[in-house]
């Protein structure tokens, strides 16, 4: 597959929509024009690529919808720079937009299928994580921490403690909780003892898988 300008205008109509839909972050906005979502999806989905939806990839897993990909992003402040840990690599494309941010990225997936697939193929559209583990996101990953933000892209049966104890104070836990559906809940880091927290509003994400194959 390649990327034309059929699929540039398509990414514009999706900025759009995402626009339309409450998302103000400039520079969100301007990944999602800019990353070629349809390269990370299977081809037969080629034609919905642009559409505000989470279809499937490997695995059983998902890509994530646009808007959530987005509102995630936008409720995390990332500033250039950021220490980000994402639970949850999948296709890759929630990834390249923290890297277009300009992040350093590390990224956890718990199927090795889907760790070896994306890690292959990002670093080929020129998106660099400082590193994709094969390892499980309930644990973080504490030889790396602190982290200004950790993002969680699959739905938490609980909050795992572990992660609250790897963001820095005055960083960001973004997770949505729960089970058939979630609320997607923001830890803000206040000191080393206080955490604010504020739930913002119901998603739907795969189930975050418990133990490592
Ligand atoms: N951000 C990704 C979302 C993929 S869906 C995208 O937009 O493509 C959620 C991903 O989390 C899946 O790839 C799934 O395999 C992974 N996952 C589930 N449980 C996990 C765990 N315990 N640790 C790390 N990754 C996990």
């Amino acid at each position: 597959m390649r990327d034309t300008t059929k699929h540039q205008g398509l990414r514009n109509q999706l900025a759009s929509v995402l626009q339309a839909k409450g998302i103000t972050d400039k520079k969100v906005l301007e990944a999602i024009r800019k990353i070629p979502r349809h390269l990370f999806m299977d081809s037969s989905f080629e034609a919905h690529a642009y559409q505000d939806k989470a279809f499937p990839i490997a695995a059983e897993q998902t890509i994530s919808q646009p808007y959530t990909v987005a509102f995630q992003t936008e409720v995390l402040e990332i500033q250039p720079g950021d220490k980000v840990l994402e639970i949850g690599t999948g296709s890759g494309y929630q990834t390249a937009v923290l890297l277009e941010l300009n992040a350093e990225v590390y990224s956890i997936e718990r199927q090795h299928e889907l760790f070896k697939k994306t890690s292959m193929f990002l670093p080929k559209l020129g998106y660099k994580p400082k590193r994709f583990i094969f390892g499980d996101g309930y644990k973080g990953l504490p030889e790396e921490a602190p982290f200004d933000k950790i993002i969680v892209t699959a739905g938490a049966p609980y909050v795992p403690k572990a992660l609250l104890a790897q963001i820095k104070v005055g960083g960001r836990l973004l997770i949505p909780v729960g089970d058939k559906e979630q609320v997607m809940t923001l830890f803000i880091r206040k000191s080393p003892k206080e955490f604010e927290k504020h739930e913002l509003g119901a998603f739907r994400f795969v189930p975050m898988l418990k133990k490592k194959n």
